[in-house]
């Protein structure tokens, strides 16, 4: 991803799980005791990072056909108040281990209840978890503070050097302007990466813009105030202080050249997230006007209850990538977005040994044949050699 391919080329991985050495095969030596493996046919790259995914709603693909974005959204609420602790549990390890399968070692999970930073704890899988908080009612900011603060002091205490928690206030449309600015000063407090759902439908731009709309009808027959803000929701975000070096913003469908401009100038990186983005009837986000305005940006499948299932390729192609582009995306250029990039997202010595060996050549789909986590294997295919 940072240099040329590498025909017949090798990976040697040190006891601490780091890229030894990177090179032909030739010019790498097999050091007495190590394990090998060969793929005469296959590509070794660096494993795929997923920059936006909810692995703890995986037990639920194809049971919401809700139409509607915010009754979709009512209805994924719903979903979730009818599942028992374990059974997010159970989704969160289906979901990680779905992706070793496809070779992606690395998640950027957005969720509420901390079964994937169990998951990712008890499984040894690499990845950022944002702690969702949800409050439309200014009069719960201290109650949503609280719990926020428990569960991320909680899940810390599961981090590892390559397991990350943060913090995710929801939406425009699930969260008041002060818990936004409570929850900012929380993640500056405590050093915590920000991930945030922005722009994502026209029903959010308009409820931003003038309160009106299927989100303010909800706020309003909860006694919730909506005021119009006049902006963009990215205006809106960048008023409160959440649109920091960093920050990262998921969707952006609903943004215009302006909107760009200042996502850039305040660093932030996006998740782009195609499929999602059409399946709701969103629109397509401007991925063009990112790259071109210099953004860090990652693909993400987002959850399987909106697309169905955890396959990067099918984004790569609905982003309309090439098969190159798209590797750099789903690799290096995810590592960057994440800010993961000194430590994963290339096969560089010094770093860590995530390394996906997939079949096929493009243009065909890939099949992972091997996924190595920090140098331990966690995926082989039965019918690799
Ligand atoms: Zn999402």
């Amino acid at each position: 991803m940072t240099a040329p391919p590498i025909e017949d080329g090798a990976v040697l991985v040190d006891t601490n799980g780091r890229i030894a050495a990177v090179g032909p095969h030739r010019n790498i030596g097999t050091p007495p005791g190590a394990e090998t493996f060969e793929f005469p046919d296959a590509m070794l790259v660096p494993g795929l990072i997923n920059c936006h995914t909810h692995l703890e709603l995986t037990h639920l693909a194809g049971q919401n056909a809700e139409p509607e974005f915010a009754r979709w959204i009512r209805r994924v609420r719903e979903l979730k108040e009818a599942t028992r602790p374990d059974a997010f549990y159970a989704a969160a390890v289906a979901g990680v281990k779905d992706g070793w399968a496809r070779g992606v070692t690395c998640v950027a999970e957005t969720g509420s209840t901390g079964a994937v930073v169990r998951a990712l704890h008890h499984l040894g899988g690499r990845g950022i978890v944002y702690q969702e908080v949800f409050g439309p009612d200014p009069a719960t900011l201290d109650e949503s503070m609280r719990d926020l603060e428990n569960a991320v002091g909680q899940l810390r205490r599961l981090a590892t050097a390559q397991l990350r928690v943060g913090v995710s206030p929801h939406a425009p449309y699930t969260v008041s302007a002060p818990l936004y600015e409570a929850v900012a000063g929380f993640a500056r407090r405590e050093r915590l990466p920000v991930a945030v759902h922005l722009a994502e439908s026209r029903e959010e731009a308009e409820f931003v813009r003038d309160a009106t709309g299927p989100f303010a009808d909800a706020w309003r027959a909860r006694g919730i105030t909506a005021l119009p803000h006049r902006c963009t929701p990215v205006e809106y975000l960048r008023r409160l202080g959440l649109l920091n070096a960093g920050t990262l913003c998921i969707h952006c469908v609903q943004t215009d050249q302006r909107d760009v401009a200042m996502l850039a100038a305040a660093g932030a990186a996006i998740a782009h997230c195609p499929r999602s983005n059409r399946a709701h009837g969103h629109g397509a986000a401007p991925l063009g006007a990112f790259r071109t305005a210099g953004l860090r940006v990652g693909l993400g499948t987002d959850s399987v209850v909106s697309v169905g299932d955890l396959d990067l390729w099918a984004e790569a192609d609905a982003a309309s990538l090439d098969w190159n582009d798209a590797l750099r995306m789903l690799t290096i250029e995810g590592a960057r977005a994440l800010g993961w990039e000194k430590e994963i997202g290339s096969l560089e010595v010094g770093k860590a040994a995530d390394v996906a060996v997939l079949t096929a050549q493009p243009p065909n789909r890939p099949t992972a044949l091997l996924t190595v986590l920090a140098g331990r294997v966690v995926h082989a295919l039965d019918s690799a050699p």
